[in-house]
Order: structure tokens, then C-alpha cells, then sequence
């Protein structure tokens, strides 16, 4: 799946939202989803039922606004928006880690997109603070991979790349609608 693939998945679940700290658990609420009090991982997906298993400790944590808990919700609403329903003829475990990357790139893009990470961190040094992660309520470390991926981006696209592409991808998003 291509990165732009993704990138629109996300869109199509922010719809205009572009809050910088996006309510996972509010999305995590409007699909099937169960808490289970104990499960040997944080959470998994099934992906023929689209069923949603958060562990408790997990939605607990992600409700008192941990990052790494609202990573791992992100990263599930990934897998149930790009993967669920999809019958797999190659080999599983070769799928399976690309799945995980491609949840992975999705959760990192709905709590931080490009663009927004872009509006609000100019300069390198803003990342040093800690109000921004709070904000967008992730760690640093995809807070770091974000800025990096949105400069690259925007050397590649024109200064400009940002805000049109933004503006861009809410009119589509507008479009598929009607
Ligand atoms: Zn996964």
C-alpha cells in the first residue's frame, strides 16, 4: 500500500478535523470495540469481524491522555481501516509485518499529520519543547519522525507543499462524499 493510500485512509477518518490533538478514543467508541482486563498484547484487531480488543490498562491510559497508549488505539484503528475485510492469498508472515508498518505509518499520520506537525513546528528547536508533544499528544519519538518526514516532503514539493496539499486533500475528501 502506497504512503499517499494511507495518508488518504487517515483523511477519510479525520474528515475535516484537523485538531491538533485528535480523540482516538472517541473514534475507538463509534466502531465495535472490547475491553478485555487481561490479554498477553495491548490490543489487536480482527480483521474479519472488525473487532477492535483493547486491553484495560491500555484504554485506561490512553483516556488519561498517555501518548503511548493513544499510539497503540492509533495504531489499531489503522489496521481496522486499511486491513479489515481483506482476504490474504500470499504468504502471512511476509503480510503481517508489512500490515504492521502500514498500521504504524497510519497511527503516526492520524495523531500527527505532515501538515499540521509543519504549521506548528518551524523550527527544529520547537521540538525540544515539551508542550509540543502534549499538544499533538505523542511521544517524541513520532513527533521527531513526523518533522522529519514533513521537512523532507516539503524539500521535495516546494515551500508551499503544506498548505496546499492540506487544502488539496480536504477537497477530495469533501468530493468522495457527495
Ligand atoms: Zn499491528
Amino acid at each position: 500500500m502506497r504512503k499517499e493510500a494511507i495518508r488518504k485512509a487517515v483523511w477519510k477518518r479525520r474528515g475535516s478535523n484537523t485538531s491538533v490533538y485528535f480523540d482516538v478514543l472517541n473514534h475507538l467508541e463509534n466502531e465495535d470495540f472490547v475491553i478485555l482486563k487481561s490479554m498477553p498484547l495491548s490490543a489487536l484487531t480482527y480483521l474479519s469481524d472488525k473487532i477492535i480488543f483493547i486491553k484495560e490498562r491500555v484504554y485506561n491510559e490512553a483516556a488519561g491522555g498517555r501518548s503511548q497508549a493513544r499510539l497503540v488505539i492509533a495504531h489499531e484503528l489503522g489496521h481496522f481501516d486499511l486491513h479489515s475485510g481483506q482476504r490474504r492469498v500470499i504468504e502471512l508472515a511476509a503480510y503481517e509485518g508489512i500490515m504492521e508498518i502500514e498500521a504504524s505509518f497510519y497511527a503516526y499520520e492520524l495523531l500527527a499529520p505532515i501538515e499540521l506537525v509543519a504549521k506548528k513546528v518551524k523550527t527544529p528547536s520547537i521540538l525540544n519543547s515539551l508542550r509540543v508533544t502534549s499538544e499533538f499528544g505523542v511521544t517524541r519519538e513520532v513527533m521527531d519522525y513526523q518533522y522529519h518526514t514533513a521537512v523532507k516532503e516539503i524539500a521535495t514539493h516546494g515551500k508551499s507543499y503544506h498548505i496546499n496539499n492540506l487544502q488539496k486533500r480536504l477537497q477530495s475528501i469533501h468530493l468522495d462524499r457527495r
